[in-house]
């Protein structure tokens, strides 16, 4: 849908330019020669080409004519300009019918850049109802669209862009304003370097907006020497900073080992080679207009095979990135052939090539966004996982109660929380109930134990299976003792109900430690368990089925001296 937008929006544009360069006249006659030649030796000259073909950029001096044909009387044309480019010097004469010529020199900064449009303009020598022709010498052209855009017109408002196209121009800023903060925000949280090229990335294009639209103008005075390297080298380094950011935004796998060092040589290649044809320096003259497109053609190449490769591969940031990249493509290959000089065409065209821009920068953070949740997701999902490999690795498998490391490793918390009563207890003559009933059947009866002291499990007590046919209940409130009593009572009952096939009671006996609170830090998990194994002991001596049980007390004895442990009564 909005490629739809962008080429009903493109086509009318276009086509409007060239309606709105009514009051300007493109040249009628172009030409090339070495420095010494004249303009008097140019007027008569065989070298003249009058047709829109055979353009260079690569001699030391272009030469440009505009016939009286194109203008009337009543309207002569006082300026010249053309699409900002580097060059050193330009000549403009008014030759007259009677062979007089009128002169101007300018050097390349006198150019007046204007604000709409990346173009500039000079002064034309005085044009008499007797001048038949402009000619113009450009000495050292740097670029192919400074010869084709050039223009005299009598009006200097005819020379920019429309108002609707500045417009448009500054829509298209504002339109990366967005992205930029995305990302920001999303390298809070995701320290991710495709975020950084992207936003990169971003910078880079606003500039080149900025610069290339000569929207720039407005805000900062800059010369034409300046303007006419900004906006090449923005183009150079974004290129590079996109194959940089495919190569480490797209997931891992989605480019074979070579394709990703691929992508990474030629990123390189870009943000060197074009970035300094870019700087348009007096000796790459001749080849660095031409010199410059061709070096894209390495990540032209690269970015549909790498591209290709990682949908082939199913990655869904390629499917982003393709839909992205699409428009750019197309309005990269139209400004290549602009640019080269494959055909002529209004720089309004290079508009198309904004939006796309605009377009590449607003898929891509949304495909951020998507990675961004992507991430979280799987983030969530491994700390699900863990939390429940965590919670399985605290857990008995059998009777799902908590494992003696689960107790070991909180044990000082729940005594901080108030349980002061330590409850060991033992199914009686278990190994018996295995070797008659089978080890299934033995389970079962675990299994039932459990859930018998489970059943207390609330906030006041914590089961534990500590091993074997071995539990722990913890307790803290009042009625402790009596409260493990009524759970132990309830395992018999409990095995009886659940476990099929068991033609005896299977009881418990429990040994039961409590604890006052002035002793919390005194004694570790093994200590009570130690007491209270002890006391499990009498009670299976004594018979099985029974609770013994004791109350620690503190003595205060002698300073510093440590609190004795002692006294024991039988329940
Ligand atoms: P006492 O009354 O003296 O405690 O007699 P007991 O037979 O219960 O004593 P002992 O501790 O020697 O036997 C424990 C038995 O518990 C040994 C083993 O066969 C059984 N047992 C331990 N873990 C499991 C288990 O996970 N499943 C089953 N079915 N039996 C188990
Ligand atoms: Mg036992
Ligand atoms: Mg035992």
């Amino acid at each position: 849908m909005t490629l739809a937008f962008l080429a009903a929006w493109l086509v009318p544009a276009s086509v409007k330019a060239h309606s709105s360069e009514g009051p300007a006249f493109a040249p009628t006659c172009h030409a090339t020669s070495g420095l010494d030649t004249t303009f008097e030796r140019m007027v008569n000259s065989e070298r003249w080409v009058c047709s829109d073909s055979d353009w260079r950029a690569s001699d030391p001096v272009a030469w440009l004519k505009f016939d009286k044909a194109t203008w009337d009387d009543d309207a002569l044309p006082r300026f010249f300009y053309t699409r900002t480019a580097r060059h050193s010097a330009i000549a403009i004469a008014a030759l007259d019918a009677d062979g007089t010529m009128r002169v101007e020199h300018y050097r390349e900064n006198d150019g007046d850049p204007i604000a709409a449009g990346p173009k500039f303009t000079l002064d034309l020598p005085e044009i008499r109802e007797e001048t038949r022709a402009v000619l113009v010498r450009i000495e050292r052209p740097h670029s192919i669209p400074l010869l084709t855009e050039a223009r005299v017109s009598f009006d200097k408002s005819a020379t920019g862009w429309s108002q609707r196209d500045m417009m448009l121009l500054a829509l298209v800023l504002g339109m990366l304003v967005l992205p930029l903060l995305f990302d920001i925000s999303f390298f809070v949280v995701l320290r991710e370097k495709f975020v950084v090229l992207h936003a990169v990335l971003v910078i880079a294009m606003m500039i080149y907006v900025l610069s290339a639209g000569g929207l720039i103008t407005v805000f900062v005075d800059l010369p034409v020497s300046a303007l006419a390297i900004i906006a090449p080298l923005i183009w150079a380094i974004g290129m590079g900073i996109v194959l940089l950011f495919f190569a480490a935004f797209v997931e891992p796998g989605a480019q074979s080992p070579l394709m990703r060092r691929a992508t990474i040589a030629i990123a390189w290649w870009t943000l060197l080679v074009p970035t300094f044809l870019s700087l348009q320096f007096h000796a790459t003259q001749p080849f660095d207009d031409q010199g410059y497109f061709l070096a894209f053609v390495p990540a032209m190449i690269m970015i549909p095979l790498a591209v290709a490769q990682a949908l082939w591969r199913g990655s869904m940031a390629a499917r982003f990135i393709a839909v992205a990249w699409l428009p750019m493509i197309v309005a990269g290959f139209e400004r290549f052939a602009r640019g080269t000089g494959l055909y002529t065409g209004p720089s309004t065209l290079d508009q198309m090539l904004y939006f796309a821009t605009a377009f590449e920068v607003i898929v891509i953070s949304l495909a951020i966004a998507h990675r961004f949740l992507v991430l979280r997701r799987e983030r969530d999902a491994a700390l699900t996982e863990a939390e429940t490999l965590e919670r399985l690795s605290e857990r008995d498998p059998l009777t799902g109660l908590m494992n003696r490391r689960a107790v070991l490793s909180r044990f000082e918390g729940l005594r901080d929380e108030g349980f002061d009563t330590f409850a060991l207890i033992d199914l009686d003559k278990f190994k018996d109930v295995n070797d008659r009933f089978g080890h299934q059947v033995g389970d079962q009866a675990l299994v039932a134990c459990a859930d018998a002291i489970r059943g207390g499990e609330g906030r006041d007590e914590v089961a534990v299976r500590l091993g074997g046919e071995e539990f722990v209940v913890l307790l803290r409130g009042s009625e402790t003792l009596t409260r493990a009593e009524a759970l132990r009572q309830g395992i018999a009952i409990r095995i009886a109900r659940d476990v099929e096939g068991l033609d005896r009671v299977v009881t418990a006996s429990m040994g039961v430690v409590e604890i006052p609170r002035d002793f919390n830090a005194m004694m570790d998990f093994d200590d009570l368990y130690a007491r209270a194994d002890k006391l499990l002991y009498e009670a299976k001596a004594t018979g099985r089925n029974r609770t013994t049980y004791e109350r620690l007390k503190v003595f205060r004895t002698p300073p510093a001296a440590r609190p004795n442990l002692t006294g024991a009564e039988a329940a």
